[in-house]
């Protein structure tokens, strides 16, 4: 499927979208997502390791600045427990291991995890997520056997990212997806929703970016204010809008047929149903909790993160639940990338 080539303006009159035209929008997206990813929802199960941060990102609840969280960081021998347990779950076909980033220190401790949890569990699909790094240590981790990245560009807009990444700058973050890509990792990017200083244009131009990274997975979620960052008390800019969280993934959707985009869990801070519901506008990965719930009140990126207190299992059983009663079902196997397996075919 050819992906239409919007301008900026068709993207601001998709945005502007209301009532029918609306509810259109989310039909195409999710007749998009049937048709490109099927009816079956990969679940990757997503593993906080680790809360410790040398940076300070000015909206995420575990800067370095931030002493109120207990800072943790799971043991090889905890991390691999972990993995095992996922294993007996059939739908799980993805280890994501996600932490804050402290460069230089674990890069070797992260290798010899891959490749013992690659080695012991090889039918498991391995994505890291802990920032950014230099080429050698990307190269180390894929040739462990690393299958995935994700890591946002948060924002597209250079002097933002700047304002709000005191450690980087956007360049620096791009290179890195550009090192990831060209290592063979499937690679994940996206952005947030309604940061302050954001507009329309900056939105526009983030959605564009995803398109233009040709990416594997796209992740994206509106910005939820921390009290304990600098950030508190300003509002998402669209918190009167919430809709436009919707409309965003359903033209991320219709952009690019082949991604994976997963339903975030910001959504179901804003919605009660928010996962699933995204799951019917264009999303068609779920990424449920696997953190011990003993860590997971200290790896709080943003206040209210639902289901501190839900083992896995039971999030997971509701979700095939609802899904079940809108004819989806739990895919199985890793869920690796569509579009690179249809790059393979010609
Ligand atoms: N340190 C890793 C993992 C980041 S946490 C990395 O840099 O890749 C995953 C994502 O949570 C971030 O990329 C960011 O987009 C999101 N996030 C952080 N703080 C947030 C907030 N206050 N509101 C909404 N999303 C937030």
């Amino acid at each position: 499927m050819k992906p239409p080539a919007y301008s900026r303006s068709d993207l601001v009159d998709l945005l502007s979208a209301q009532g029918e035209e609306m509810e259109a929008l989310y039909r195409q997206a999710d007749d998009v997502r049937r048709q490109s990813c099927g009816d079956g929802v990969p679940i990757r199960a997503i593993l906080e390791f680790s809360n410790r941060c040398a940076n300070d990102c000015l909206y995420c609840g575990i800067r370095a600045s931030n002493s109120r969280p207990i800072r943790y960081r799971m043991t090889p021998g905890e991390i691999l427990a972990v993995a095992h347990s996922l294993a007996t779950v059939p739908a799980i076909g993805t280890l994501v291991l996600q932490s804050g980033e402290s460069p230089g220190d674990s890069d070797e401790e992260i290798t010899a995890w891959v490749r013992q949890v690659k080695t012991e569990l090889p039918h498991l699909a391995l994505t890291l997520s802990v920032g950014n790094r230099p080429r050698e240590v990307y190269a180390a981790w894929r040739a462990a056997g690393m299958d995935r990245y994700l890591l946002r560009f948060e924002t597209s807009d250079p002097a933002l990212f700047a304002h709000l990444h005191p450690n980087g700058t956007l360049q620096d973050r791009l290179q890195c997806l550009r090192e990831l890509k060209a290592a063979g990792v499937q690679t994940g990017s996206g952005f947030m929703v309604g940061l302050p200083g954001e507009t329309m244009e900056t939105l526009v131009d983030n959605i564009l970016l995803c398109q233009s990274l040709d990416l594997d997975m796209i992740g994206f979620g509106p910005f939820i204010p921390h009290p304990d960052t600098p950030l508190a008390g300003r509002a998402n800019i669209h918190a009167a809008h919430p809709d436009l969280f919707f409309k965003v993934l359903a033209v991320l959707r219709l952009m690019n047929p082949d991604a994976h985009i997963p339903a975030t869990t910001a959504f179901d801070v804003l919605f009660p149903t928010g996962r699933f519901l995204a799951l019917q506008r264009g999303a068609n990965v779920f990424m449920p909790n696997a953190t011990p719930l003993a860590y997971r009140t200290h790896y709080q990126l943003y206040p209210g993160k639902p289901g501190v207190d839900r083992g896995m299992e039971a999030v997971l059983r509701e979700m095939e639940q609802k899904l079940q009663s809108v004819g989806r079902f739990l895919a199985q196997g890793p869920g690796h990338s569509l579009r690179s397996e249809r790059r393979d075919e010609g």
